[in-house]
């Protein structure tokens, strides 16, 4: 079979279970694709993170389609149904034209529709606007694939239109930018900056969800200094230091992110490094991070300046307070500053193997905040956020100090997989 929008038929390894879900839905007369990011993922020869899916079949057609099977409903008003198949969970979504956007923030009205390509007109970017079927090959309507090869964020349609139907475009662009390392097409990042002032009226759950990814992009300097008007949009801020004599304090503070080790809490300090840390606190409590979160980095960056010692007293101050993970990490962010700036780190670098040592000799985890992994380690593990996290954390502390495993990554992780995860826990 010959497709029109690809010149020819590839397939790609997909997981069955996604095979099963749009052969069910074929099967029962429905069209279906895997679509967005996955396709995306699938054409730069990368594992997908997930495969969600769109579908001809109404929210009302997929539920007695997946009768037999467990679906969760939460997203069903946006007709969206998650299907779970082999134990993982597939977002099924109805061909969908988005209505106007009143508060910049959830389409007004959601409008089903029989059309695929209509599906793919309301989607942000030409790369994510793809789709794919395993007979039917890749639907590309708008160019995406042309836009992968040439390594370019364009909007689908207008751009100025897009961005002002659903302002968060404008940050997941710079995302995108940041994480693929593309180039931002010309007139869409012209209509982006011409918007930019639109991110105000976008929620802070989002913005931050976007930033997070932002920043632990492999690109996160670069855009972070071509883009200095958007993020100002952010964090107002950060206008103060675009100003001509300022510029040098981003370009300092994009060299240090280049740098600086990809860790959510390492990058938001340096993102914040420009703030003093009572005002970092009021913006990231403004853009709703958690609190712990929120308080190891303004703790990073109380101590930012704290003199090196790199005798096992000079190191002391680094330990008190901070505990033995932020006290490493912040001192891997002042080694990564020395590198930004071309300076000597020898200082820096004794220190931290003081630290290290008196970790090592003082019993190196005595807070769960010390473990050599995160909630989200755990959470991606198949462990619920809530109790049953805080409990396996705890548990994995306990193992640790007493000896049971190593207070490493890949041990926790298996031990926490092997011991924890079905005691009353399910993913
Ligand atoms: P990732 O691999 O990081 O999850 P993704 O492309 O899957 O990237 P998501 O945020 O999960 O990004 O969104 C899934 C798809 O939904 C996108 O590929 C895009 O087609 C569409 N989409 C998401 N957010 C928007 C938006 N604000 N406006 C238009 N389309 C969007
Ligand atoms: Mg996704």
């Amino acid at each position: 079979m010959k497709d029109k929008n690809t010149g020819g038929l590839r397939r790609f390894a997909i997981p069955p279970a996604a095979e099963k879900i749009l052969a069910l839905l074929n099967g029962a007369g429905y069209e279906a694709f895997l679509v967005g990011g996955c396709v995306r993922d699938l054409l730069r020869g990368v594992t997908p993170n997930d495969y969600d899916m769109t579908t001809s079949a109404t929210p009302d057609e997929m539920r007695r389609v997946f009768a037999d099977y467990r679906t969760i409903e939460t997203g069903i008003r946006h007709g969206t149904l998650t299907v779970l198949m082999d134990g993982a969970p597939y977002e099924i979504t109805t061909y969908r034209v988005d209505g106007a956007y009143a508060d910049n923030r959830h389409p007004e009205e959601v409008r089903f529709t029989a059309n695929l390509r209509e599906d793919a007109a309301r989607r942000d970017f030409t790369i994510n606007a793809m789709a794919y079927h395993p007979t039917l090959g890749v639907k590309d309507f708008f160019g995406g694939e042309a836009d992968l090869s040439a390594r370019c964020i364009r909007a689908v349609g207008e751009p100025s239109r897009r961005f002002a139907e659903d302002a968060l475009r404008i940050l997941r662009a710079l995302r995108f930018a940041s994480t693929l390392g593309f180039t931002i097409e010309e007139e869409t990042a012209a209509a982006a900056r011409a918007a930019a002032d639109r991110l105000k009226t976008i929620s802070a759950e989002r913005i931050r969800e976007e930033l997070t990814k932002l920043l632990l992009g492999d690109d996160a300097e670069k855009i972070l200094s071509d883009f200095t008007d958007i993020i100002a949009a952010v964090l107002p801020k950060w206008q103060e230091y675009t100003t001509a004599d300022g510029k040098y304090a981003v370009a300092d503070l994009a060299a240090w992110l280049a740098a600086a080790p990809f860790d959510a809490v390492a990058r938001y300090t340096v993102f914040f490094s420009l703030l003093p840390p009572a005002e970092a606190e009021t913006e990231m409590d403004g853009l709703r991070f958690d609190h712990r979160t929120r308080d190891r980095v303004v703790k990073l960056l109380s101590h930012l300046n704290d003199p090196c010692g790199a005798t096992p007293n000079g190191a002391r101050p680094f330990l008190s307070g901070l505990g033995g993970q932020d006290a490493l990490l912040l001192l891997d962010l002042r080694i990564a500053a020395c590198r930004a700036r071309g300076a000597d780190s020898t200082e820096e670098e004794a220190t931290k193997a003081a630290v290290a040592a008196l970790l090592a000799e003082e019993g190196e985890c005595s807070t769960v905040s010390d473990l050599a992994l995160r909630g989200e380690d755990l959470i991606a593990l198949g462990f619920s956020a809530g109790k049953p996290l805080g409990l396996a954390l705890r548990a994995l502390l306990a193992a640790v100090v007493a000896g049971e495993v190593k207070n490493e990554k890949q041990a926790l992780l298996a031990f926490a997989e092997k011991n924890l995860l079905n005691k009353g826990e399910q993913k």
